[in-house]
């Protein structure tokens, strides 16, 4: 399907700056994987580490937990996904194209004039099959059925069987939740809008063991909290909404269903979820796994399977998000000025060094500044071209700030500091630099 305008010029601002390049490019790519590149690793590395802290570091009731892509196979049994992790496939015999059944309303048949799938004479769906999403692969020397193993589609699983083991180690209590940030993979049917759906990305999940009784309390308290979140990323308040679900689309182990939305050129869609899984997880893996997950309550002196509360975002959704929220053109002295104006700790340059021309020892001086400021922050030293080239450069990529050594630095020891969105300029002593970029930054 064609991409909205602003979406076209997203992904290509994207690839030409360094942000996201296709996977495989060189090969004609392969579907919806992708690949950051210099600049969309430090945005992507910066949600991840606003998210850990958040989460983790700021919290002295939750643990931070790295567990393996590769799981014991019946790990996916019990959590259900080997039966029920599957969406309905229609395929058209006509044009070869695939849909999600349960999308067909938002789907466009390829053939011309545009329409949905089987609204043409021509087409011809077959009935919907149930597909499971999840990738195997093989362990071993031997491809037989005992060795296949998944690559995981979620990484909560990794968490409720080491659930007791953080308990353990960390001395926590209930209430108390492991955080953890990995790959998963899903083989979507219909993945697509760059990288809003893709077969390969990136979970920030967190779940919340509390005492059965107590979830719809920590379940509200959690939905406040991640919508806060979001909101402090500096995304437009009027483009974030919840979606509950309603009993149909409650997921096999849901209690309750949030869904954080953002407004995309393509439309609402889900950014983050967060779910009561009541004691769905840990039931089912206490009995396939025939051991013994109750918590004992020093305090009541009794046993229970804890309730959970699951907070789970996709870093390259929220990634997305923050480009696009970000990206804005405007007009400048009859120019077209495209400025992505993240919130600061999410950019990922923060300030941008410039000598105004390469003579008269400003190289000298900006070098001097550069090494000193990139101790402390991600910079940039650009020497190439017309200083108003420069800051449109800096600009596009979301730097906030730009300081320029001119010919008055060698006298008075002053430099400008350039504001990427009022373009105003403020004279301060070359020494007070990283103080001045600290008080903004951090
Ligand atoms: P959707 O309805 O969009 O398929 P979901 O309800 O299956 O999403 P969850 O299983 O709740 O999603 O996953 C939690 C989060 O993981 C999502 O909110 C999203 O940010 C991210 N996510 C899920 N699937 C993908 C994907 N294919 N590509 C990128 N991010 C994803």
């Amino acid at each position: 399907m064609a991409q909205s305008p602003v979406m076209d010029k997203l992904v290509s601002l994207c690839k030409r700056r360094g942000f996201v390049f296709q996977s495989s490019e060189i090969y004609g790519g392969l579907g919806s994987v992708w690949d950051y590149g210099p600049l969309g690793v430090e945005l992507k590395r910066n949600v991840k580490d606003r998210w850990w802290h958040a989460m983790v570091r700021a919290r002295e009731d939750i643990e931070g937990l790295d567990a393996a892509i590769l799981m014991h196979p019946k790990v996916w049994e019990a959590s259900g996904h080997v039966a029920g992790f599957s969406d309905p496939l229609v395929d058209c015999k006509t044009c070869k194209a695939r849909f999600r059944a349960d999308q067909i309303a938002d789907a466009a048949c390829p053939q011309k004039p545009s329409k949905h799938p089987g609204e043409h004479s021509t087409c011809s769906l077959t009935e919907p099959r149930m597909f499971n999403l999840m990738f195997k692969t093989v362990m071993g020397p031997v491809e037989e059925s005992g060795s296949v193993v998944y690559l995981r589609p979620e990484t909560a699983q990794g968490i409720y069987v080491n659930y007791l083991n953080v308990l353990q180690s960390s001395r926590q209590r209930i209430p108390f939740g492991i955080a953890q940030i990995g790959k998963a993979f899903r083989n979507e049917i219909t993945p697509g809008n760059f990288i809003f759906r893709t077969r390969e990305f990136e979970q920030m999940e967190m779940q919340f063991f509390v005492k059965p009784g107590d979830d719809a309390e920590w379940f509200e308290r959690w939905r406040g909290l991640r919508m806060a979140w979001h909101q402090e990323l500096g995304l437009n308040p009027d483009k974030l909404r919840w979606h509950p679900h309603v009993e149909s689309e409650l997921a096999h182990y849901a209690r309750a269903a949030y869904d954080i939305e953002y407004e995309f050129p393509f439309g609402w869609s889900e950014i983050e979820g967060i779910h009561n899984r009541g004691d769905f997880d840990l039931t089912n893996h206490q009995t396939v796994s025939g051991k013994k997950l109750e918590y004992f309550d020093q305090a009541s002196n009794t046993r229970y399977l804890p309730n959970v509360v699951e907070t789970s975002a996709g870093a390259d959704r929220i990634a997305l998000t923050l480009l696009v929220d970000a990206f804005r053109e405007e007009q400048v002295e009859g120019e077209t000025r495209t400025v992505l104006g993240f919130h600061p700790s999410i950019a990922p340059i923060k300030a941008a060094v410039l000598p105004l021309v390469n003579k008269d020892a400003m190289p000298e001086m900006a070098t001097g500044l550069f090494n000193d400021i990139r101790k402390k922050f991600a910079c940039f030293y650009d020497d190439g071209g017309a200083i108003g080239r420069r800051y449109r450069r800096m600009d596009e990529v979301g730097t906030p700030f730009c300081v320029t050594v001119d010919g008055q630095t060698a006298d008075d020891r002053t430099v400008t500091v350039r504001h990427r969105d009022s373009m105003a300029q403020d004279r301060i002593g070359i020494d007070a630099v990283a103080a001045y970029l600290s008080e903004r930054l951090t």
